[in-house]
């Protein structure tokens, strides 16, 4: 066992930290305040290989694996936890069922266009009705005369109103429930398909979140994707690497507000003293520092499992479960840390405060992970 990162893995993280810093930091409060969808942001990270990190180079990806995902999205999260869930719903989401479940006409037609950031990918599986209970979908797809007829409305889908392309699931036969779900790709253009309403947000505003409707959308065959009625079943499969993103996503937040707050707490004085010499203080130092090691040690061990083709619904969801939850703590305690200016847009933790909230929601709930790992622990 070891704990090392490679060398090609520190230069990465050194790289990305500096695209963030030089392109993104500037301009993050303007983004948040004016829900500004950061698109020349992602363009730039194409470039970079970063929007198909995981995909095999013959595919225009970068040919990296999940442990070097996560080291992006912890890095873009760390500056702008929007530009992060962008780049985490387009890839390990939306591109990746397509190349987990595609076939390799659907692999050549869709990653290589991904993966430069080229189009940008959503993937829609909740619904207004149908959230923790994802499988309670109402969206239904009828093939008829040789086409697929697609009606419904999804919510809350990342990237809805910048996607080029939607992988989106849909009811085909509803007698037989979760197993009567099928994913379909919908390019943007396709007559009967439209994103909705854009979410107003309490977090996370650069990112667009939001509806997407189809009306008598009609799609030929090859826009199924997988196997006839595994939809959600495959999905499942998909979030386990999804949820390493969602964990990422946590950990770099919860690391921008620990590096601000450990900063501050050096700069600012009270009682003729930096507040670093507290012990109140050094001692909320420290559970941040250690909670971040563990969450970062519990997601590369998914990641390197992943990488590995081992099953990771267990580690996963443990990874995402106690990096979503202890990133709430530490930007609670950064913000703490800053006394009134914390509260104060001016300095850097109340937007971290607000934005990492989402990680204890999306791509399943805390309560939901705990049912997920409980199903697991007693399977065994
Ligand atoms: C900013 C944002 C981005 C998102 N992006 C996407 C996306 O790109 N694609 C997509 O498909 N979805 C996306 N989502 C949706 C997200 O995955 C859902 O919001 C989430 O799964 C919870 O569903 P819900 O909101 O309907 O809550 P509900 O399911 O209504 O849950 C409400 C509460 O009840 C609890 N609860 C529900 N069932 C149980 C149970 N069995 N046991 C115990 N507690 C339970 C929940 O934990 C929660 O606390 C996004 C959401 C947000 C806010």
């Amino acid at each position: 066992m070891t704990f090392d990162f490679t060398p090609e893995q520190i230069q990465l993280r050194k790289s990305i930290r500096e695209f963030a810093e030089a392109e993104i930091a500037p301009h993050v409060m303007e983004w948040d305040e004016a829900q500004t969808f950061p698109l020349e942001v992602v363009k730039k990270l194409g470039k970079l290989g970063c929007m198909g990190a995981i995909f095999p180079e013959d595919l225009g990806g970068a040919g990296l694996g999940y442990i070097e995902y996560a080291i992006i999205i912890e890095e873009l999260a760390r500056v702008d936890g929007s530009v992060g869930i962008i780049v985490a719903a387009h890839t390990s989401l939306c591109s990746n069922h397509i190349y987990k479940m595609g076939t390799d006409e659907q692999r050549r037609r869709y990653i290589p266009q991904l993966a430069s950031g080229e189009w940008i990918g959503c993937w829609s599986l909740t619904e207004p009705e149908a959230g923790s209970d994802a499988a309670g979908s109402r969206s239904k797809a009828v093939l008829e005369n040789g086409h697929w007829t697609l009606n419904g409305a999804k919510t809350f889908t990342t990237n809805a109103h910048y996607a080029d392309v939607c992988v989106a699931m849909a009811v085909t036969d509803r007698a037989a429930a979760q197993h009567g779900i099928s994913a379909f790709i919908i390019e943007k253009g396709t007559p009967g398909f439209r994103p909705g309403k854009k979410e107003n947000k309490l977090g996370m505003r650069a990112s667009a979140t939001g509806e997407v409707i189809f009306e008598n959308c009609l799609l030929a065959p090859t826009q199924l994707l997988g196997k006839q009625n595994d939809g959600f079943v495959d999905s499942l499969k998909i979030l386990d690497g999804g949820r390493i993103s969602i964990a990422a996503l946590a950990i770099g937040m919860a690391q921008g507000a620990y590096d601000a707050a450990l900063k501050y707490s050096k700069q600012r004085k009270q009682f003729s003293r930096p507040i670093s010499e507290f012990q109140a203080i050094q001692h909320k130092l420290v559970d941040m520092a250690t909670e971040l090691d563990a969450a970062r040690l519990l997601n590369y061990r998914a990641a390197w499992m992943l990488d590995r083709g081992q099953r990771v619904t267990k580690e996963s969801s443990m990874a995402k479960l106690f990096a979503s939850e202890a990133a709430v703590r530490i930007a609670n305690e950064a913000v703490q840390i800053y006394g009134g200016y914390g509260f104060i847009k001016d300095y850097p933790v109340e937007k971290f405060y607000r934005d990492v909230k989402l990680c204890t929601i999306g791509e399943g709930t805390s309560e939901i992970q705990r049912l997920v790992i409980a199903r697991q622990l007693l399977k065994s």
